[in-house]
Order: structure tokens, then C-alpha cells, then sequence
């Protein structure tokens, strides 16, 4: 979608909320887009379709407003789309292997979408619906609430799990996601953001010249369907050492089976110290040439670094092919299969708990 020249001014007055028809969905609901804009200009497109971020602009090291995800140009492509560009995520974020799990003494049976296993919720995940959407503005800048009813039983879950969802753009540059959901049944639930950045400002352009740390000594990796094996690898000596900053391409085709498994980086970092739900910094991405630069901090323990392996020669925005590893992506989360994986955190809902977590995007340049 075009941004209008004048949300793009490098200073408003005000924090501004717009919101514009998007069509109507192959199931004939209608679609919005809402634009948030805060104090210094910056702008998300968020339609209540999937609660999808259709664009963010972000100022480089100049002053200049660039889209900085990944966005299709119409909503019939965020439908077809399968590469969850900008989404929410949900019931569970990534993979349960065989789309199976038990619980309290029952086995669930999920749809398959990815080989023999379960990805990002099903065939039709929380990123194919629409969210009824509030849009809101307080001292901290724009926001778009988003709520949601999953059904007892959709896509094989079990319980009606009724999850919100708030963005804020700060006014300090920021772009918050708080997720809340309750349940009425014992339920799995790993809720997160998919979108693709590419800090440059092309997403015709890839994104291994960027620079990335994380703040992790170990990973969980995986088999060659992208299952955890339920270890906790040390990222010592390897690909997977983003403790000092380094750039992504320098172990992105690395001789190494992790990496041969995915096509690249698509592993679960591990973040100790957040395991009591405090807000920790995981990672910092920037753009030597643009001079943007993102840090991620969140309540989640983990994070999965993705470098759009994927992403296929699919036509985006304004018509420019996004070809594999031309966004990245940066998503807090539980660790995948967790309702497999009695070693790794819970990721378990029950009836009476409320599901919490906190993301924040923040920008800035260097
Ligand atoms: C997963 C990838 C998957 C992609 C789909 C990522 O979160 O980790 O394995 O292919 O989503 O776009």
C-alpha cells in the first residue's frame, strides 16, 4: 500500500489514528486498514486481517521514512500468502510435531501444514481471520487493540481461548505488542509476530549484509523436519554464536547440519535469564548502510531468528520479488513443540491463569 506523503513528514503535531477499507474477505467479511502515526512521523499499517503489519516506516540515518517489512499489496494476497508475512501467530507459534500432543490424559489430533508436522496454528491460523479491532491513542502514541474468539475445537485445539492483542507505536520509536488470552479449557498457546524486516529499506535487496547479536549462549536445535531433539545446544565455536555482533551472511550457508536442515537460520535461541517473565534484551539487528538499527527485548524465553529460507520469488508490495533471505525474522516465543517436550518451559493455558507476554520493537540509528 502506498503511504500517504503526508504521514511521512519527518515531524506531526500529533499521534494520528486512520483507518481505511481493505475489501472483503473470501469468506465476505470486510477488512480494515488502520494507519498508526506517532510524534516523529514513523507509521504502521496494521490491517484486522490475521492483525497483520502491512508496512512500518522507520527513519534511516538521514531522516528518510522507509517501509522496513515485508508486505504484500492486497489482501488477496495476505489470503493466498504462505509465508505469514507481518502476521499474528496462533494458537501455537511454529511446529508440533506429527500434529499431535497430549494433554490431561487426551491425545489432540491438528491439522498437518508443513511435511508430517503442524506449523503456526493450522491450516487456517490466527493469521487467516479477522480480529475485531479498537483503535486507541494515549500519552505513549497510537495503538490498534485486536481481539479474537478461537472456538473450542478449531483447528483441533481444545477450549475456547479468547486472546487480545495490543499494539502500541510509541512516541520513543518503539513498536510494542502486548498479548493477553484466556481459556476456558486446558489448552496449548504461543502466541507471536511474524514479520519480515529488512532494515534497508528494499526489500528487493537481502538481508544478509545486516549486522545481528543475540543474547543467548544456547539454541534448541533441530531434526530435518525442523523438530527440536530436545537438547540445549551450546553456541560455542559455531553459527550460532551472536553473542558479539556479526553478519548474518557470515554463517548463513555455513557446512553445518543445522543449518543444511533449514536452508539457512530458522532455530529457537534460548533466554535463561527471562524465565521469570521479566522483559529482557534478545537482540539488536542493523543496517550499516541505512543506519537503522532494531533491538528486540521481550518476556518470552525464547526467539526464533528465521532468515526467510522460505520465502520462495514472491511478488510484494509495488511489485518487487521478495526472493529467499530478503527479510528476517525475529520471533519471541515459547520454544516449538513445546507440548512434546516435557523439558522445555510450559507452554499449557488453564482455565482461571492469563496468558501474558510483552514484545517491543525499538528503533533507532547509529
Ligand atoms: C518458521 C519457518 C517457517 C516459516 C513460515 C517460521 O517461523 O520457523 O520454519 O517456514 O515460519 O513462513
Amino acid at each position: 500500500m502506498a503511504i500517504p506523503p503526508e504521514v511521512t513528514a519527518l515531524h506531526q503535531e500529533k499521534a494520528q489514528i486512520g483507518s481505511t477499507d481493505y475489501g472483503t474477505t473470501a469468506s465476505g467479511e470486510a477488512a480494515l486498514v488502520f494507519t498508526l502515526t506517532n510524534t516523529n512521523g514513523m507509521t504502521a499499517e496494521i490491517t484486522n486481517y490475521g492483525g497483520t503489519i502491512i508496512s512500518l516506516t522507520a527513519p534511516d540515518s538521514e531522516g528518510k521514512f522507509e517501509n522496513i517489512v515485508l508486505g504484500y499489496e492486497t489482501l488477496v494476497d495476505y489470503e493466498v500468502g504462505t509465508s505469514y508475512l507481518g502476521a499474528l501467530i496462533g494458537r501455537f507459534g511454529n511446529r508440533i510435531a506429527g500434529g499431535s500432543f497430549d494433554l490431561d490424559g487426551e491425545t489432540y489430533t491438528l491439522p498437518v501444514n508443513d511435511g508430517p508436522n503442524h506449523l503456526h496454528g493450522g491450516d487456517r491460523g490466527f493469521d487467516k481471520v479477522v480480529w475485531e479491532a479498537e483503535p486507541f491513542i494515549t500519552d505513549d502514541g497510537p495503538g490498534l487493540c485486536l481481539k479474537y474468539t478461537s472456538a473450542d475445537g478449531e483447528e483441533g485445539y481444545p477450549g475456547t481461548l479468547t486472546v487480545k492483542v495490543c499494539y502500541t507505536l510509541t512516541n520513543d520509536n518503539e513498536l510494542r505488542i502486548d498479548y493477553k488470552a484466556v481459556t476456558d479449557k486446558a489448552t496449548p498457546v504461543n502466541l507471536t509476530s511474524h514479520g519480515y524486516f529488512n532494515l534497508s529499506g528494499n526489500p528487493g535487496q537481502d538481508i544478509l549484509g545486516h549486522h545481528l547479536s543475540i543474547a543467548a549462549d544456547s539454541f534448541t536445535p533441530v531434526d530435518s523436519n525442523l523438530i527440536p531433539t530436545g537438547e540445549l545446544c551450546p553456541v560455542d565455536d559455531s553459527p550460532f554464536d551472536f553473542r558479539f555482533i556479526r553478519p548474518v551472511g557470515e554463517g548463513v550457508n555455513a557446512d553445518n547440519e543445522q543449518i543444511t536442515f533449514a536452508g539457512g537460520y530458522d532455530h529457537n535461541w534460548v533466554f535463561d535469564q527471562h524465565a521469570d517473565g521479566q522483559m529482557g534484551h534478545m537482540a539488536t539487528l542493523s543496517d550499516p548502510e541505512s543506519g537503522r538499527v532494531l533491538e528486540v527485548h521481550s518476556t518470552e524465553p525464547g526467539m526464533q531468528f528465521y532468515t526467510g529460507n522460505f520465502l520462495g520469488a514472491a511478488v510484494g508490495d509495488k511489485g518487487v520479488i521478495h526472493e529467499n533471505k530478503h527479510g528476517l525474522c525475529l520471533e519471541t516465543q515459547h520454544f516449538p513443540d513445546s507440548p512434546n517436550q516435557s523439558s522445555f518451559p510450559s507452554t499449557i493455558l488453564r482455565p482461571g491463569e492469563v496468558y501474558s507476554t510483552q514484545t517491543v520493537y525499538s528503533f533507532f540509528t547509529a
